[in-house]
């Protein structure tokens, strides 16, 4: 393979690493996120809960002030036997606190009722907050892993920059603005393989007289539909051309 073009290979090949790389590091964030909708929701959820739980302390608390009510008004009632003259006012008496104590014990059936709420409720809100902690927790350490892996990462990447950059500087400024050029236009894939008379980049066929000066020509050649440099692996001693091929990128 001509020499300039070998670069060109190679310099595909780190280029296609980089990419991978900030595309992984693109993905980092979105990892996240995909954990931290759930875990909001869970929260909202939770917080709906809570709130409705204090909702009805609020109304139980409520309810017993009003037993107590009942229970002086009661006191009183009872209290007050010297303002009662006869038999009958005696009778109307007791009829008032009867209806009284009926109220009382309706105010403590519906005490009951949102004390057994309670109860169920708060079951719930425990087991919600131990599953948000937990939650949490897998995100704490994701987050940690992804972090690492971010760093792991930009160091490979700052490797990777250093390795181009002397491979870029052998590679003559034409050939190598060329090579640019077709990079930003095919999404970062600018030497690719021809295989069988295809490009395997666009995939489309090569010309044969094309296809052959990949290998006899000066000249480095492009796919005449992408315009993609191409080359073509040479065949391993003893075996037959792209045998086990390897696809850059
Ligand atoms: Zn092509």
């Amino acid at each position: 393979m001509k020499e300039e073009l070998k670069l060109l290979v190679a310099l595909q090949e780190i280029d296609s690493i980089i990419l991978r790389k900030r595309l992984e590091l693109k993905k980092a964030p979105e990892e996240i996120k995909r954990y931290q909708g759930p875990l909001s929701e869970s929260e909202k959820a939770y917080r709906r809960e809570k709130e409705k739980c204090e909702a009805i302390e609020k109304k139980k608390k409520q309810k017993e002030l009003e037993v107590r009510e009942v229970d002086d008004r009661i006191e009183k009632l009872k209290s007050r036997v010297s303002d009662i003259k006869t038999n009958k006012e005696y009778q109307a008496r007791l009829k008032e606190i009867e209806a009284i104590e009926r109220e009382r014990s309706r105010l403590e059936d519906e005490i009951l009722y949102m004390m057994e709420e309670l109860d169920e409720l708060s079951g719930g809100l425990k087991e919600a907050e131990s599953r948000i902690g937990d939650e949490k927790k897998r995100l704490q350490s994701l987050q940690k892993e992804l972090d690492d892996k971010r760093d792991l990462i930009e160091k490979e990447l700052a490797e990777l920059k250093e390795q181009r950059e002397a491979l870029a500087r052998k590679i003559p400024a034409a050939l190598y603005n060329r090579y640019m050029d077709v990079f930003q236009k095919s999404s970062g894939l600018s030497v690719v393989e021809a295989v069988d008379e295809r490009c395997l980049g666009c995939y489309m066929s090569i010309p044969p007289q094309i296809y052959v000066e990949i290998k006899t020509s000066d000249e480095i050649m492009q796919c005449p539909q992408c315009g993609r440099f191409l080359y073509r692996k040479e065949a391993a001693a003893g075996k037959s051309e792209d045998s086990g091929s390897k696809n850059s990128g």
